[in-house]
């Protein structure tokens, strides 16, 4: 395996950065993870635009143009032989002293990681997750944006913890106000009487790629997406209910707290969405050029 750091591809236990990173010292970064199917990199564009976005949320001057960004994710794919795949994608604020300050980071650090990716078990998809109610909140936007994709993962991780505690394959974030923001690291949908719902980015959801591509799709199907604030309540009480993520794909998710949601098994317009969405991934994307 061949890691980028700074435009140098390292072997795998030669892929190192500094104790000085800030990174590392405070989460201090941004970053993207990203998929490959079949030889093209999937919405390349719209994961280079996020990154730059969080970036500039947090003022962190990447080093690199988006063309350059872009060629360098597809290199690393390329660097691995790899043509069906993941990148993990993370700009950090580069190695400055123990102290908090930024600006002592006098320039960030890029690392592009290709590996192949571990799939959720297919039966997970043909059977759906169980998804509990985390007592960790999504954290307010005013006090760190959940549209920033920062290297700060914590408030996920605790809620992933609380998930995994109780069996549970992903976990529901509510935010202060107790509405649904999203999963630790899913967006959510609902559908019920024909309509989708899907949280609204205020309430503390990451604008997510495969979000979008479900939105998309949704138009070709004739389903408009409404995004009102939604409870647990328009949860238990779906038709159907699916989650999104570049790792998960559109994974159904069919109970709440131990509570079946529409008949406790995967819906059928989800299935239709997972099936249009694996076309997508085939046959579109950014060209790695292998
Ligand atoms: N929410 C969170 C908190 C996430 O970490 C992710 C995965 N990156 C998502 C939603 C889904 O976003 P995407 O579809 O862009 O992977």
């Amino acid at each position: 395996m061949k890691i980028y750091i700074d435009g140098v591809f390292h072997a795998k236990a030669d892929a190192k950065i500094s104790v000085f990173d800030h990174g590392l010292l405070y989460g201090d970064g941004v970053f993207e993870g990203i998929r490959f199917y079949n030889g093209r990199v999937f919405r390349l564009k719209e994961h280079i635009d996020r990154l730059y976005d969080s970036a500039r949320a947090i003022l962190l001057e990447i080093p690199l143009s988006r063309e350059e960004m872009s060629e360098a994710v597809l290199a690393s794919c390329r660097e691995n032989n790899l043509r069906d795949g993941y990148v993990r994608l993370l700009v950090t604020r580069g190695v400055g002293d123990l102290g908090l300050n930024p600006k002592l980071c006098p320039r960030a650090t890029v690392i592009i990681i290709a590996d192949s990716i571990k799939l959720y078990p297919e039966e997970l998809y043909r059977n759906g997750l169980e998804v509990i109610t985390c007592s960790t909140r999504r954290i307010a936007p005013a006090a760190l944006s959940p549209s920033i994709k920062s290297l700060n993962y914590l408030n996920n991780i605790l809620a992933r913890i609380e998930a995994s505690a109780a069996g549970a394959g992903e976990g529901l974030m509510l935010n202060e106000q107790g509405y649904v923001s999203e999963c630790t690291g899913d967006n959510i949908f609902i559908l019920k009487n024909g309509r989708l719902f899907t949280p609204p980015i205020s309430a503390g959801a990451l604008r997510g790629i495969t979000r979008d591509v479900v939105i998309e799709i949704a138009a070709e199907l004739g389903y408009t997406v409404e995004e009102p604030n939604l409870t647990r309540y328009d949860v238990f009480t779906a038709d159907e209910c699916f989650l999104t993520g570049t790792a998960a794909e559109i994974i159904p998710a069919v109970k709440l707290d131990g509570r079946p949601i529409g008949t406790g098994r995967p819906g059928e317009v989800t299935a239709r969405f997972i099936e249009r969405f694996r076309e997508l991934t085939r046959a579109t994307g950014e060209p790695i050029g292998l």
